[in-house]
């Protein structure tokens, strides 16, 4: 609780910083950063919730700035994508994730699944399918190991470009999880013709969930609604025994949250799967 309150400052501390940093400044540190290999991936694991073993892993991305120390995304993704940076860096994470699976082959380790957050400027370019072939067949590694997150509203706001990229992908055997599932409702009527295989339940929905009635429901709702489209199910966020329990009990198909394990560097990621952990 103690570092996480550290970490909580040190963030606010940039957030501060970062509004007085001229956008131009932002932009070129981030070019720099890239360059100069300053970001870094995070993993945090999903369980099982059936057999509760580690499922995949989900990458995420962090900046280790030499001034300001580590930054998270929400800090420079966004900037990222206004100026069109996130098609580099989104390619960087995007290599950087097939790169782990292979790492661990070589080391003769299982390599669970790693799930990739796709920005929907990303997913605007027709190209995109090709670049993410070629590093896998370079690679040599299995397509399964790769997920693609790409949020509800981006796909809703690039239906089209969504459909074609996303068919596209999912021929490669490379699977797409719908994030932050439940924050914009006018896809429910959507999913059916995307070739989507998971949806991953907004942490608001899972926070609120043992207070508030209508959120239980929600969560209920959406965990039968994916079921009876045969897609399985990922409560983001779950921070407490109480969630794990009720979410076990609605049939939720996957777990990912503080409870079961933070994001954390590689290194820390193969000593957890070696300790082969179990929710
Ligand atoms: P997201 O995709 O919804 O990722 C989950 C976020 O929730 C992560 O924050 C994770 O650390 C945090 N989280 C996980 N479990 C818990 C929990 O139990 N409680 C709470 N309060 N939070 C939890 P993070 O790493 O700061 O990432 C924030 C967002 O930044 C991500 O949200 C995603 O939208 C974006 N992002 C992160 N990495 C990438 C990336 O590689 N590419 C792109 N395009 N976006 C990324
Ligand atoms: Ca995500
Ligand atoms: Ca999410
Ligand atoms: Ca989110």
């Amino acid at each position: 609780v103690k570092q996480a309150k550290t970490g909580q400052r040190r963030v606010l501390a940039f957030g501060q910083g970062l509004t007085r940093l001229p956008d131009l400044t932002l932009d070129a540190e981030m070019v720099e950063g890239l360059a100069k290999r300053q970001f870094e991936l995070y993993f945090q694991p999903k369980f099982d919730l059936h057999d509760g073993h580690v499922s995949g892993l989900e990458a995420l991305v962090r900046w280790n700035h030499p001034k300001y120390g580590q930054i998270p995304p929400g800090e420079f993704i966004p900037r990222a994508e206004h100026t069109g940076f996130i098609q580099s860096l989104g390619l960087w994470i995007l290599l950087k994730s097939c790169e782990t699976v292979a790492q661990m082959q070589a080391q003769g380790l299982k390599p669970p699944q790693i799930a990739v957050n796709l920005s929907f400027i990303q997913l605007r370019d027709r190209e995109f399918y090709k670049k993410l072939s070629s590093m896998i067949s370079r690679l040599d590694i299995d397509p399964h190991c790769i997920q693609l997150e790409l949020t509800e509203t981006s796909v809703m706001e690039n239906l089209e470009t969504a459909q074609a990229v996303l068919t596209d992908i999912h021929n490669q055997g490379v699977s797409i999880a719908l994030d932050d599932f439940g924050t914009g409702f006018s896809s429910l009527t959507h999913i059916h013709s995307f070739p989507i295989s998971t949806i991953k339940i907004d942490r608001s929905f899972i926070r609120q969930m043992l207070e508030k009635e209508n959120s239980r429901h929600l969560v209920r709702s959406l965990i039968n609604l994916a079921h009876d489209l045969s897609l399985s199910v990922v409560a983001e966020g779950v921070e407490s025994t109480q969630q794990l329990d009720l979410l076990k009990q609605m049939h939720c198909d996957h777990v990912q949250g503080f409870l079961t394990g933070i994001p954390m560097p590689f290194k820390a990621m193969v000593q957890m799967l070696g300790r082969q952990p179990k929710y």
